[in-house]
């Protein structure tokens, strides 16, 4: 049986992280968080003092880190960061470390290393436009900037998510302004991608749509 690439793409907050790993699991596929990995390099390079205007330096560490994304656990160099990594500072170092293109291209290889075989279900901001353009299917995900806003404040998993809504509203809003305008991959609708609004629809029914256009890649 054919062991699809799934690419969901789309804003914090649009619900990729629940989609993807529901699938995953419905499908018995890795899943496979890409933003862990831009957070877990923002946070090294903040931990061991790396200017992250020093681009060179950074990508060196994004190169030789020894980076764990799966299976719930994020860890970096041996450090468990699955918790740490959930806070508004390092939503922020993420996205500034992200905005690099020689650490996008280090962590780009390392996806691709990571889902070329199938059976992935990929979770970002340009899997479907770069990471893997011929994924069997692509799904940008995305709802109104409130139900984001109001997702992301009931996240019991982000540290932020106590500073309320109007403060989280902003930050995210600052944070997809960074996604969507930086030159390297910025944030967009893939050609050939699904676009779901989920604002009013519930998970199960996101989960559903997107699992009928993976069976009829399949071919079941
Ligand atoms: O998905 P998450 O919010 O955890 O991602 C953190 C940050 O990492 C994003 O704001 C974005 O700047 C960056 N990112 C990216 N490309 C990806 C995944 C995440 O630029 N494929």
């Amino acid at each position: 049986m054919k062991r699809l690439i799934i690419a969901i793409d789309g804003p914090s907050g649009a619900g990729k992280g629940t989609v993807s790993r529901a699938l995953a699991q419905t499908l018995g596929y890795r899943h496979i968080d890409t933003g862990a990995m831009y957070r877990a390099v923002g946070w090294k390079a903040h931990h061991d003092g790396i200017p992250l205007n020093d681009e060179a330096a950074v990508a060196r560490l994004a190169r030789a880190a020894d980076l764990v994304v799966e299976g719930g656990v994020v860890a970096i160099d041996g450090h468990d960061v699955t918790g740490a990594i959930r806070t508004p500072e390092v939503d922020k170092l993420a996205s500034t470390v992200a905005r690099l293109p020689q650490v996008r291209d280090v962590l780009v290889t390392r996806q691709r290393e990571m889902g070329e075989h199938g059976g992935v279900v990929m979770e970002g901001r340009d899997i479907g436009s770069v990471v893997f353009p011929n994924a069997d299917v692509k799904i940008y995900l995305d709802a109104s900037a409130e139900e984001r806003a109001r997702r992301r404040a009931h996240d019991t998993a982000h540290a932020g998510s106590q500073a309320g809504q109007a403060a989280v509203a902003e930050a995210i809003q600052a944070r997809d302004l960074s996604d969507k305008t930086r030159s390297a991959s910025p944030l967009a609708l893939a050609p050939g991608a699904v676009h779901i609004d989920t604002t009013d629809m519930p998970i199960d029914a996101v989960v559903e749509r997107v699992l009928a256009l993976a069976r009829e890649k399949i071919g079941r």
